[in-house]
């Protein structure tokens, strides 16, 4: 194994920096033994590849300890990588891009700082986790609902920042977020929107600005680290029903589709549908597909008054059940019941967390199983959905992979996430799975569409598919970076965004 200190910076300043993190968060706080930082790899690369290997971890516990932390590594030039859970598993999971950063891990900032139950929002720090979130929504009366995605161990902070989903009508978690505080590459303090003004009540309440907004420069990017969110969350409301459709064929999928997206935009349906193909593994690791591949199940929910929910669940099942061969079922429950939601498809559109899906993707391996998720984003049309979805089970079929999927439908886009499982102790096939990927993004790429969150290991390649006038947008995002973060410390080569000293020419 090859020495961790960063590309470009000296084992002197290396050490003077992991000093001053010392003298500044006590010795608990810093991490540099090798043994104690394999915690923090990303589970899902091949085992012993030191390529993405941090040098150091630490802890801050206050806003204060994460500027000094940002003014140490500025003073020498030591890059840093932030997460907030470090649960971003199949994009990365802790782990940097850059070898031999300095992780800034948040876990300890794990406070939920208000919860205004007249308005609908918390206000978290970074290493709020879903459980951590739900919990203090119940305390506070459980009259909220927070959107949540599968696996409720990830934080609030990290998802909403990757534009993470979740299962509610608030699902869409980016849109969630209103008020940030932020520490820049120089370590000062920002507030955006109405806090940038001290003790205005409407920090989170109104999300955009006086002037111009700058919140979304903080998602998926390396120019700040995020030291506090507000976050909206939905209303109890009084009935809940989880529905289900099915059907067999890309045909019909197609045209289901088509039905639920008119079904979002007229609003009788206001959570994210999620599509499924017929698949499982099993305890050998075997996937089965139904006989020929071709069944489908969408869920989605309803929630309103219960008289509300009835008329929704007619208008539903009337639209669906016109497509020939779609059956429609529903459960319902009362808002307030907790315990009735009983699996985990029904958990998750009401807001309460768990880890179920986790279990049966460890079956091909066991708990070491890889999953490498590809991405891309579509129209919401059933045409356009059903091509891509072909497109991407054809290339799979050609590397000869197994893979599951998941549709998840907005009103005007659809998410077409397949993940295929492989094992991380072996080399060969970890690095076909990676070149897998490769061909799927160059395939995908050549009908014009693009995944929208990426791993470690493709973040430059997914980058460079995005290059309208002389990648035009990417250029901006540089000098917006040389700007804030001459120095570039901050996360180099987050999303294909490096900073000027690691930049490599481009023809
Ligand atoms: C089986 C399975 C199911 C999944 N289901 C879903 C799902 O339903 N929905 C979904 O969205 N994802 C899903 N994921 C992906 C992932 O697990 C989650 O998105 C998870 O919440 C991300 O981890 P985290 O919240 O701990 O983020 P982190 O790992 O903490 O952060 C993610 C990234 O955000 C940036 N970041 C984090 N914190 C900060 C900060 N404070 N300031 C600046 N930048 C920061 C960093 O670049 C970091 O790498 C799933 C993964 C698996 C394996």
């Amino acid at each position: 194994m090859t020495s961790t200190v960063p590309q470009g910076v000296a084992p002197s300043a290396l050490a003077r920096a992991l000093d001053a993190f010392t003298a500044e968060l006590g010795a608990a706080a810093v991490i540099s033994d090798p043994a104690e930082l394999r915690q923090f790899r990303d589970p899902y690369t091949y085992s012993e590849s030191d390529e993405f290997d941090a040098v150091a971890a630490v802890m801050p516990t206050d806003v204060e300890q994460v500027q000094a932390i940002v003014r140490i590594a500025g003073e020498h030039g030591v890059p840093l990588w932030t997460f907030s859970q470090g649960r971003n598993n199949t994009y990365g999971g802790p782990a940097p891009r850059m070898r031999g950063s300095v992780l800034v891990n948040l876990r300890g900032m794990n406070r939920v700082l208000e919860v205004d139950t007249d308005l609908a929002y918390a206000v978290v720090e970074p290493g709020v986790r879903w459980f951590d979130l739900f919990d203090a929504l119940q305390a506070a009366g459980g009259d909220l609902w927070p959107s949540i995605p599968d696996l409720g161990w990830g934080s609030v902070v990290g998802n909403s920042l990757e534009y993470g989903i979740g299962y509610t009508p608030y699902g869409d978690h980016a849109r969630n977020v209103c008020g940030l505080e932020v520490v820049l590459p120089d370590g000062s303090l920002l507030r955006t929107g109405m806090g940038a003004m001290a003790g205005n009540a409407a920090f989170h309440t109104y999300p955009h600005s006086f002037g111009p907004s700058f919140d979304g420069l903080f998602h998926q990017s390396n120019l700040g680290i995020v030291t506090r969110m507000g976050w909206w969350v939905m209303r109890r409301p009084e009935a809940y029903a989880a529905c289900w459709a099915r059907f067999r064929g890309y045909d019909t999928l197609g045209e289901v589709v088509d039905v639920l997206r008119g079904l979002m935009l007229d609003r009788t349906v206001e959570n994210h549908p999620l599509f499924n193909r017929g698949v499982d593994v099993d305890e050998q690791g075997n996937f089965h597909l139904d006989p020929d591949g071709e069944g489908w199940s969408a869920r989605f929910a309803l929630y309103g008054r219960e008289s509300l929910v009835d008329a929704q669940y007619a208008i539903v099942q009337e639209a669906l059940q016109a497509v020939p061969g779609v059956e429609v079922a529903r459960r319902t429950f009362a808002g307030d019941d907790l315990t009735g939601p009983a699996n985990h498809d029904e958990r998750v559109q009401r807001g309460v967390p768990d880890m179920d899906l986790l279990d049966p993707r460890m079956l091909p391996y066991g708990e070491v199983t890889g999953h490498l998720d590809f991405s891309p984003i579509g129209p919401a049309k059933g045409e356009a959905v059903v091509r891509l979805e072909k497109l991407v089970r054809s290339v799979y079929a050609r590397q000869g992979r197994q893979y599951v999927n998941g549709l998840y439908l907005s009103p005007r886009s659809a998410l077409h996430i397949s993940t295929t499982f492989f094992d991380p102790r072996n080399e060969q096939q970890t690095a076909a799975v990676y070149a897998g990927y490769t061909e799927l993004l160059e395939e995908v790429a050549a009908i014009g569409y693009a995944p929208y969150r990426t791993n470690l290991q493709h973040m430059d390649q997914v980058a460079d598919r995005f290059g309208f006038a002389d990648h035009a947008q990417r250029r901006l995002a540089e000098r917006i970076k040389d700007a804030l973060d001459p120095a570039g410390i901050l996360a180099p080569g987050k999303s294909g965004v490096w900073p000027a000293h690691l930049r490599t020419p481009r023809s």
